[in-house]
């Protein structure tokens, strides 16, 4: 049996989807057409947002979010550096300074350890919906509130995820979104989206993606080039159908894991788990002992496994040039060597998910049910 961690050239077969970009294709109208304004209204509707705009990628999202916010030289935002790079990227992009704060057993920000980071500069805060797992808004806006600072969330990996019953990417000031192929929510090719329930945020987000343009001819301020292409509007309207499905069957995915690997000892720990959120499981990552071995047997019985992520952005060259080094944010430097992905995407079979908790159970030679 063969185990790949994705299966992408499957989801893009349908005839309807082809037809549908056929018919952009006919129309010709291939930068802002029509697509992409219904596609905005569908997600707006999806997060429960006023607002939702198209950009071209969740990197850009995050970039335009802390402008739109006028963050920029001098500023500093926290956030977490157990994500992707693009997360502190955005921010060194906005001209800003990212500041890394420290993760919690369910490797989300902490936000225990908010108030210890925050300095006069401090102007955002940034946190990531990491795996797909909702941060703990409550206490992170409740920080936010009191030291006026604004709330950017990176949900990249937490499209249709809840706390206590509301959508991620409604919480904070903007929410930013990625369409990459590897995500929940994806198209073919790179692709972003935006939430807000503010129109002056929208507005100025709307005309910092399309060179500041506030008409054909004139701008107020100079934008940038950050629109997400009617093709690809189309097909994330597309998708976006079938998100509940997908969805869905990563939850089933993630519970039959969960079933077949809990055990005693601490070779293998699950997931956390946290009861007032729907986690939409972007990824399924567990912790494990003996990593290398176990990622060599894996791959020798054809599983596909990846680290997300080997090495913490604060440890990554331009950060450790600010000053940070190993022992700065213990628990992402612990958890960064013990996970591991597991495939857990909406093509797997309940044998081929069998076959890998079988695969991991018999490396540590564990007894489980
Ligand atoms: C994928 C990802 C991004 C970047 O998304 P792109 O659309 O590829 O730019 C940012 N943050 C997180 C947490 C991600 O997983």
């Amino acid at each position: 049996m063969q185990v790949s961690y994705l299966d992408l050239p499957r989801q893009f077969t349908d005839p309807e989807l082809l037809r549908l970009v056929g018919g952009v294709l006919a129309r010709g109208q291939f930068v802002l057409g029509p697509e992409v304004a219904a596609f905005e209204a569908e997600f707006a509707g999806l997060c429960q947002t006023r607002f939702a705009v198209g950009v071209n990628s969740a990197t850009d999202a995050l970039f335009l979010a802390l402008k739109s916010l006028g963050i920029g030289p001098g500023d500093e935002v926290i956030t977490v550096a157990n994500s992707f790079i693009a997360t502190a990227g955005a921010v060194a992009a906005a001209g800003a300074t990212p500041k890394f704060v420290d993760v919690g057993p369910d490797y989300n920000m902490n936000p225990e350890l908010l108030e210890g980071v925050i300095t006069a500069r401090t102007r955002a805060i940034l946190p990531v919906h990491l795996t797909g797992n909702p941060a703990d808004m409550g206490a992170i806006i409740r920080v936010a509130r009191k030291y006026s600072l604004v709330v950017v969330e990176d949900a990249a990996q937490a499209v249709g995820a809840t706390l206590n019953g509301q959508p991620v990417g409604s919480f904070g000031e903007v929410g930013c979104f990625s369409l990459h192929p590897l995500k929940n929510l994806n198209v073919a090719g790179d692709g972003g989206v935006l939430t807000t329930n503010s129109p002056e945020i929208t507005q100025r987000l709307v005309h910092l993606r399309n060179h500041g343009l506030k008409n054909r001819d004139e701008i107020d301020f100079f934008g940038y080039n950050s629109r997400l292409d009617t093709i690809q509007a189309a097909v994330a309207s597309y998708n976006l159908r079938s998100l509940d499905e997908v969805t869905a069957k990563r939850v089933h995915n993630a519970g039959l894991y969960d079933r077949l690997l809990a055990g005693p000892g601490d070779e293998v720990v699950i997931p956390p788990r946290n009861p007032n959120a729907q986690q939409v499981f972007h990824t399924y990552v567990i912790q494990v002992e003996r990593r290398q071995e176990l990622i060599a047997y894996l791959s020798e019985r054809q599983i596909e496994t990846k680290i997300h992520y080997p090495i913490p952005i604060h440890l990554q060259a331009p950060c450790r040039a600010m000053g940070w080094q190993a022992g700065c944010l213990p628990e992402t430097e612990k958890q960064a060597s013990r996970i591991l992905t597991l495939p857990i995407h909406q093509y797997l079979t309940e044998a081929q998910i069998r076959y890998v908790a079988a695969t991991i159970n018999e490396f540590y030679e564990r007894q489980t049910h």
